[in-house]
């Protein structure tokens, strides 16, 4: 299957003011009007093609909204000042006070803190489930369950959900699958496999460069409207507005997000591979030992791969600390969060993004203290990376040095 998304992307065209060949960027926080009628009308929701006020939105934001709902082969889609602010809005505008979510348990730690903690302000409860038992999932729903929430590839475990599955299960309920495909976007398509609600941190992959944070909601038409509504839209009404020059840069970074994500998947199957074969325990949806390859290769658009993040459990936090400094010496990467940048980033996730779950939890889940995840970088070279690393892990004792140096 291959909903043909970066063709889409790729298909757009937006000329400047000039003829130039990337649109003009909005630089307005508010819009005229010619008549004192149409802005009413506008209020009120009746106008379509006129602008009120940049937070409601701005041209910039309905450019790169377009490439977003085009990428995940939604009706529509909107842009957030980051993945949390699309998150919570989300949450926010599904669920009433007393209301139930099911989650999965592995997910980003900010996400899991805004339901575990934040949302006791509302009493509304979310029960943490084990995504990949569908029975689990099925069972904890209640009457007043308003979503199934999950990552499509998780944080940071690389668990793999079942969309298919999940969406059929959310159907049998009349409740929308929120997917959050930041791990995944053009390798996974939740939308078509029956995902209602794709969210994104354009933090990471989309736009690729780390210099900004932003997020994006891909859904129907009428969801993404609801979100901006003047009166009851959690995206209007939270605030969290993505700026006009902010959305323009991200717009040209996903004209090449095909290729980024074909090599971020490429060098990090190599470097999976290899570590997998010099002993070393890794987790990568892309290796047969994975207990989500089978699922992910149903799901996935072949041609990307299978994403760009790994894991590697060196056995204990001081050596992964060591590790991560050494390498970041020898310049194979940065120590640092996030991911989808041109160079590799590695943190340890039990004391960096996930520190928000509890140390029983993340045990539970198995969240090991010396697990580093990396998020594997555009090296021209991989070999070279993979001798590199390998050096400063037979320096540190975490490999032999029996292994063999190719
Ligand atoms: C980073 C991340 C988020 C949060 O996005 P921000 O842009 O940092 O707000 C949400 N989900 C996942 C899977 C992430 O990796």
């Amino acid at each position: 299957m291959n909903p043909k998304s970066a063709e889409k992307v790729q298909d757009l065209q937006y000329f400047g003011e000039f003829g130039g060949v990337n649109p003009s960027i909005s630089d307005s926080s508010t819009f005229t009007f010619l008549s004192a009628k149409t802005m009413f009308d506008t209020f009120e929701g009746n106008t379509e093609g006129c602008y009120l006020y940049s937070r409601h939105s701005s041209p910039s934001n309905l450019y790169l909204g377009e490439a977003l709902a085009a990428l995940e082969g939604t009706e529509s889609a909107n842009v957030f000042a980051s993945g949390m602010g699309a998150i919570s809005a989300v949450i926010m505008q599904l669920c009433d006070s007393g209301d139930h979510i099911v989650s999965s348990r592995t997910i980003y730690g900010g996400t899991y803190a805004f339901m575990k903690n934040f949302l006791r302000k509302f009493q509304i409860q979310t029960s943490f489930v084990d995504i990949t038992r569908l029975e689990k999932v099925e069972n904890s729903i209640t009457p007043k369950t308003k979503m199934i929430y999950c990552e499509a590839v998780s944080n940071p475990l690389l668990e793999v959900a079942d969309i298919k599955a999940l969406a059929i299960l959310a159907k049998k309920y009349s409740i929308p699958l929120v997917v959050d495909n930041t791990f995944s976007p053009l390798g996974i398509s939740p939308a078509n496999l029956g995902a209602d609600i794709v969210i994104h941190s354009l933090t990471k992959f989309i736009n690729g460069t780390s210099d900004c944070v932003a997020g994006a909601v891909c859904a129907s038409t009428e969801f993404c409207l609801s979100l901006k509504d003047v009166n009851n839209g959690a995206g209007m009404l939270f605030g969290s507005t993505l700026d006009s020059l902010r959305a323009a840069s991200i717009l040209k970074n996903i004209r090449t997000l095909h290729i980024r994500i074909k090599k971020h998947s490429e060098n990090t199957m190599y470097l999976a591979t290899h570590f997998e074969n010099d002993g070393l325990k890794v987790v990568y949806p892309g290796l047969q030992s994975h207990p989500g390859h089978e699922s992910f290769k149903h799901q996935m658009n072949q041609e990307y791969g299978f994403g760009g993040l790994m894991t590697i459990d060196v056995g204990s936090l001081d050596k992964a600390n060591a590790l991560m400094e050494m390498m970041q010496k020898e310049n194979l990467g940065y120590l640092a969060v996030s991911l989808g940048f041109y160079k590799t980033l590695f943190s340890a996730p039990g004391t960096s993004t996930s520190s928000e779950i509890p140390e029983e939890e993340q045990r539970q889940m198995g969240l090991s203290d010396g697990l580093i995840r990396f998020s594997i970088g555009l090296d021209n070279d991989i070999h070279a990376t993979y001798k590199a690393m390998k050096k400063c892990m037979v320096t540190l004792g975490i490999l032999s040095n029996q292994t063999e140096m190719v």
